[in-house]
C-alpha cells in the first residue's frame, strides 16, 4: 500500500515536470527566455520540500525517498544548466537600456557622413567633403 502510494507520487511528480514541459517553452517567448525555467525550478524545490515532509512523516520508504529526490535532483540540475546557458547566451542589458545605445550609434553615423554644408552623403566619414570641398563639420 505504501509502496503503490509513493510509486504514484513519484510518477505524478515526473510526469507533472515532464508534461509541463513544451508547454512552458512555448510561454516563454515572451518574457525573459528563462523565466518558464524558474517557476520550474520553484516546483521542483516545492516537490523536494513535499518529498522530504512525506519521508518525515514515514509516509515513504527509504528507497523510494532517495528514488525520488535523486530524479527531482537530476531534474533541478538540467534546469539550472538550462537557466545558466540562457542568462550566457543572452544580452547583458534590458531592452530599456538597449535602445540608447542604438539612437546614438546613428546619430554619431549622420554627423560623420553627412556634409554640414551641401548635406551631401558619404558611405564613411570623411574630413573633407568630396562634393564641395569644405571640411565635414565634426563640430556641427
Ligand atoms: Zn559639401
Amino acid at each position: 500500500m505504501l509502496l503503490a502510494l509513493a510509486a504514484a507520487l513519484a510518477i505524478a511528480v515526473l510526469s507533472f515536470t515532464f508534461l509541463l514541459r513544451p508547454q512552458d517553452v512555448h510561454q516563454g517567448a515572451g518574457a525573459t527566455p528563462w523565466k518558464h525555467l524558474e517557476g520550474r525550478k520553484a516546483s521542483i524545490y516545492e516537490n523536494l520540500r513535499d518529498l522530504q515532509f512525506e519521508y518525515r512523516v514515514g509516509k515513504l520508504s527509504d528507497a523510494d525517498y532517495q528514488r525520488t529526490k535523486t530524479d527531482l535532483q537530476t531534474e533541478l540540475a538540467k534546469v539550472l544548466a538550462e537557466i545558466d546557458e540562457l542568462k550566457a547566451a543572452a544580452p547583458a542589458v534590458s531592452p530599456a537600456t538597449g535602445q540608447p545605445s542604438r539612437t546614438a550609434a546613428s546619430k554619431k553615423a549622420v554627423v560623420a557622413n553627412v556634409c554640414p554644408h551641401c548635406n551631401a552623403k558619404f558611405d564613411k566619414a570623411l574630413k573633407f567633403c568630396g562634393e564641395c570641398g569644405k571640411p565635414m563639420g565634426v563640430s556641427a
